[in-house]
């Protein structure tokens, strides 16, 4: 079974080759986009909040996600993969 498979693998062209595993690398990043939807927040570290210079226990939540701690890889902004899945 893998014997055959790289035995395949050796009978072709390497553009083929590469192609075939462009398409794989692709297949997976999608993959992952429906896996795991959300990334960290970048403004706020993924702690959803905004914390006060002076006064730290003091805190509002994050503007950029809202105080959620997290936004859409962009992957799924350009896409949509993944949208479905999170509530
Ligand atoms: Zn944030």
């Amino acid at each position: 079974m893998v014997e055959d498979l790289l035995t395949w693998l050796g009978a072709q062209d390497p553009a083929t080759l590469f192609w075939l595993a462009v398409v794989l690398v692709v297949l997976g990043y999608l993959f992952s986009l429906w896996a795991h939807p959300w990334a960290k927040c970048g403004l706020c570290k993924g702690k959803a909040r905004h914390v006060g210079a002076v006064y730290t226990y003091a805190w509002r939540p994050c503007r950029r996600c809202g105080g959620s701690g997290r936004k859409y890889r962009l992957g799924v902004r350009m896409t949509g993969i993944g949208r479905l899945r999170s509530a």
